[in-house]
């Protein structure tokens, strides 16, 4: 439980920090809470060879509705839970940070980490990927904006070049009869998803569906963007029927396996019964409620 020998470097800007990352010949990682690195690296599962702290850099943690909603990389998961703008208008994001971990992770853990580390088990891409949201990224050669769809290569890969630095999630601006909702299956609280499912859901004037956002976490090698079951409701009134139709066709287009947290057919029906209730609150919310 010690990790292998490391350098450490702790910039106080975020250009120094791209500049010692791309230096380092993709032998460095970037630290932010350090709730999954650390843990990796005192498995000696990572042994990076140079750490560059990211948490000196003033600038990168901050909650701002400002066309669209921008969340600094270094947003800790407990300043979501406690933002104002996000309890209010973005409903979907707070149930999500609510339930990673435990308050002492939550304290640490970062939505930045939390997207580049890309585990399929972790909860926010699912509900970053209903939301149809961008990652925004530095590195020697500028600043890229990364469609969410664009982002997730496969487990514990993104598209992130060994060079880049997340430093914002951009979500599109909260509208009117649109919400959304993240439901998440564990074992006990603070434990990872046994299925988690993010629902988000636009209305028209008439109220049937116009967009609708369906994430799934820890039911394939990343969180999967389940398209058929938002096919399902498009067009449709939001009603028993065309949600039984979307769990369906959720269910069908996850690929769970059977692991400590249960057999595959299992994980199936949960995908089902998760994305039947969180498209109910969904819709909900779309129409005024809690
Ligand atoms: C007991 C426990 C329970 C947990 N349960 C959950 C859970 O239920 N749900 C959940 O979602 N997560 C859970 N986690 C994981 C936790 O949320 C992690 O902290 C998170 O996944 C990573 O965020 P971090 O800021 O700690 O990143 P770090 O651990 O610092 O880094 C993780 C990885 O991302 C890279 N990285 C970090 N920041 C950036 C950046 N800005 N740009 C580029 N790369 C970056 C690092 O180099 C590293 O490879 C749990 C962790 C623990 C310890």
């Amino acid at each position: 439980m010690i990790p292998a020998a490391f350098e450490y470097e702790a910039p106080t800007e975020l250009a120094e920090a791209i500049d010692r990352l791309a230096r380092s010949g993709g032998e460095a990682k970037v630290l932010a809470g350090g709730q999954s690195l650390i843990p990796l690296m005192k498995f000696r599962l990572a042994q990076p060879a140079r750490i560059i702290d990211l948490n000196r850099i003033s600038g990168l943690a901050y909650v701002r509705e400002n066309g669209d909603l921008r969340i600094g990389a270094l947003t800790r998961e407990s300043d979501l839970e406690e933002s104002a703008v996000i309890r209010d208008r973005y409903a979907i994001v707070a149930d999500t940070a609510a339930v990673i971990a435990d308050p002492i992770v939550r304290n640490l853990a970062t939505v930045g980490g939390n997207v580049a580390h890309a585990d399929p088990a972790n909860d926010h891409p699912a509900t970053l990927l209903a939301l149809r949201a961008s990652v925004v990224a530095r590195g020697p050669r500028g600043e890229r904006v990364i469609p969410i769809d664009d982002f997730f290569v496969d487990t514990f890969t993104t598209s992130l070049a060994p060079d880049e630095i997340v430093t914002e999630i951009r979500i599109p601006r909260a509208q009117a009869q649109s919400g959304g909702a993240y439901i998440k299956l564990e074992r006990k609280v603070g434990d990872f998803a046994i299925v988690g499912v993010a629902a988000h859901l636009q209305l028209d004037g008439k109220g049937s569906v116009a967009t609708a956002g369906i994430g799934l976490t820890n039911v394939g090698p990343t969180a999967i963007r389940a398209r058929h079951a938002e096919e399902a409701l498009r067009g449709r009134a939001p009603d028993d029927r065309a949600i039984a139709a979307a769990a369906e066709a959720a269910a069908a287009e996850s690929q769970p396996v059977a692991d400590l947290r249960g057999p595959a057919e299992y994980k199936r029906d949960v995908v089902r019964v998760l994305t039947t209730r969180a498209l109910r609150r969904a819709v909900a919310r779309a129409k005024g409620g809690k």
